[in-house]
């Protein structure tokens, strides 16, 4: 294998020593870890064909891979052949008359936004790592961001994907028309997580920059008068461009860090909450947001309109995770959804649940769509507390379940889901799962072991459950 990969894409980019395959050992998670046996890192589009076909032909399973930064141990893999796409990264056009950009899959992110900033354009969805992350693995989660509450999640915004299945064959989901005739199979592909094939080139929607931002920070005592601001805001019609919770517990990270943003380290909860759109208008929507929080127990509602002082509230923000890495060797992660009008009883529950377990949570998450994420900063090597934090958060996903949520809004199942997929799911609506995945990878070699069990699926357990 790796003569023959080696001779598509130069020796230099096959990798197989345990050194030189060290960086692949996890991704974004950090509680897990799998080496794969070989990694590969095609140049180009039909280096990558190749390679796909090459393992195709010796039935050989494998991991596509971006810049790694999930959160759901999606890219590890595990005795397989990893497939890396970071060095696929040229923006092949940018169409600004339709408003559309067709780049290859390992493009960061914020580069698209920056580099169509001169059309007045940018790419919407902005996951929190977008410095880094990149479009095919955003493709692959179905990635959200603060934006995505009012600019929708990356599906909104995927216009077509050529994809290489894992048969080697090359197919086109969507089309530059941007109505697909027949069965939506791009929707079904974005948020795939690897495992239907790989995306060579990604189509994607561009909008345009609004006239006028405002970002607002209200501070609050108490995290369920926050909870509640949340749905005051969302009843009162406007629908903010971001609407993002912290708990005191993320604040003071974020403060203690390189990343401190201004945050009043004595608040329960801060919400940030931004609009965008025409100038007219958008001083009535903040006086309406600043009422509703006001309302609900705000201290205070500071309003940013300069650019360097809403970056700064939002490097903050997106950064928060990166300060919760100080605090502790080790964080689990979780990303759950909930109805946001339950937020205020399940930040409760968690609560409870944390102080029950004598573990400390720290939420920071996409409140305007009920996106939890509930991390816990910890020392994995001492087994007791690791075990506590995994019964804590065992009990907050089921939390989050009961409360009519599901068990993730952005990060994908991965590996880390996987155990929570027969909570939510019947046998049945698993072994469907498993039936529109054989029709892209009837072999199941793309990504194995991940998203739905295994035994969950009707030619593995024999029988439905
Ligand atoms: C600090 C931090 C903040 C984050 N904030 C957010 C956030 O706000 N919103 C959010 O949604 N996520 C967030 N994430 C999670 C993560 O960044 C996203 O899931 C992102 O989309 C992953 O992109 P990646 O390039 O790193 O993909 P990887 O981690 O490399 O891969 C993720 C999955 O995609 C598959 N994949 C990668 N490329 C392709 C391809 N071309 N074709 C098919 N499959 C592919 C992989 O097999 C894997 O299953 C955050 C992560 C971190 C570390």
């Amino acid at each position: 294998m790796l003569a023959a990969l080696s001779a598509i894409v130069g020796s230099r980019w096959v990798k197989s020593r345990p050194a030189a395959l060290a960086p692949y050992d996890s991704d974004g998670l950090p509680g897990y870890h799998a080496t794969p046996s070989l990694a590969v890192f095609p140049g180009t589009r039909d280096e990558l064909i190749a390679v796909v076909r090459e393992l195709a032909r010796t039935g050989t399973p494998f991991v596509p891979r971006g810049a790694g930064t999930g959160l759901s141990g999606g890219a590890l893999a595990k005795g397989v052949v990893l497939i890396g796409l970071n060095r696929l990264t040229r923006i092949i056009e940018v169409d600004p008359v339709n408003r559309i950009a067709r780049v290859e899959p390992g493009v960061v992110n914020a580069r698209l936004s920056r580099e169509t900033v001169k059309y007045g354009l940018h790419y919407a969805p902005d996951p929190s790592s977008q410095s880094v992350c990149t479009i095919g693995g955003n493709v692959a989660e179905n990635a959200g961001g603060p934006h995505c509450l009012k600019y929708g999640v990356t599906l909104n915004h995927v216009v077509e994907c050529e994809v290489v299945l894992p048969d080697g064959s090359l197919v086109q989901l969507g089309g530059a028309s941007q109505e697909s005739e027949g069965y939506d199979l791009l929707g079904a592909f974005v948020g795939s997580e690897g495992c239907f094939g790989i995306a060579t080139q990604i189509t994607v929607r561009l909008v345009p920059l609004p006239e006028s931002v405002h970002t607002m920070l209200a501070d609050f005592s108490s995290v369920t008068d926050a909870a509640r601001a949340v749905s005051r805001i969302i009843a009162s019609g406007i629908v903010p461009a971001a609407l993002e919770m912290m708990d005191n517990a993320t604040i003071r990270a974020v403060e203690a860090s390189i990343y401190a943003a201004g945050y009043p380290v004595d608040a329960a909860a801060i919400l940030l909450c931004e609009v965008d759109g025409p100038v007219q208008g958008l001083d009535e929507d903040v006086a309406i947001i600043r009422e509703a929080c006001l309302l609900h127990g705000a201290r205070e509602v500071r309003v940013a309109t300069e650019a360097a002082d809403r970056m700064r509230l939002w490097q903050g923000r997106k950064k928060a995770f990166g300060a919760m890495g100080r605090i502790a060797p080790s964080l689990v992660v979780q990303d759950a959804v909930v109805p946001r009008t339950r937020l205020p009883q399940v930040l409760e529950h968690i609560d409870q649940i944390s102080a029950r377990h004598g573990v400390r949570v720290c939420n920071v998450f996409h409140a305007g769509d009920g996106n939890l994420h509930p991390n816990i900063p910890y020392d994995a090597s001492d087994r007791e507390q690791d075990a506590r934090v995994h019964a804590a958060m065992k009990e907050i996903m089921q939390a989050c379940i009961d409360a009519g949520g599901t068990i993730t809004g952005e990060h994908g199942v991965g590996l880390d889901k996987i155990g929570y997929m027969e909570s939510l799911f019947d046998a049945p609506t698993l072994d469907a799962m498993c039936r529109l995945r054989s029709v892209f990878d009837p072999d199941k070699r793309a990504n194995p072991g991940k998203v739905v069990p295994m035994h969950s699926c009707r030619e593995w357990a024999g029988v439905v459950r």
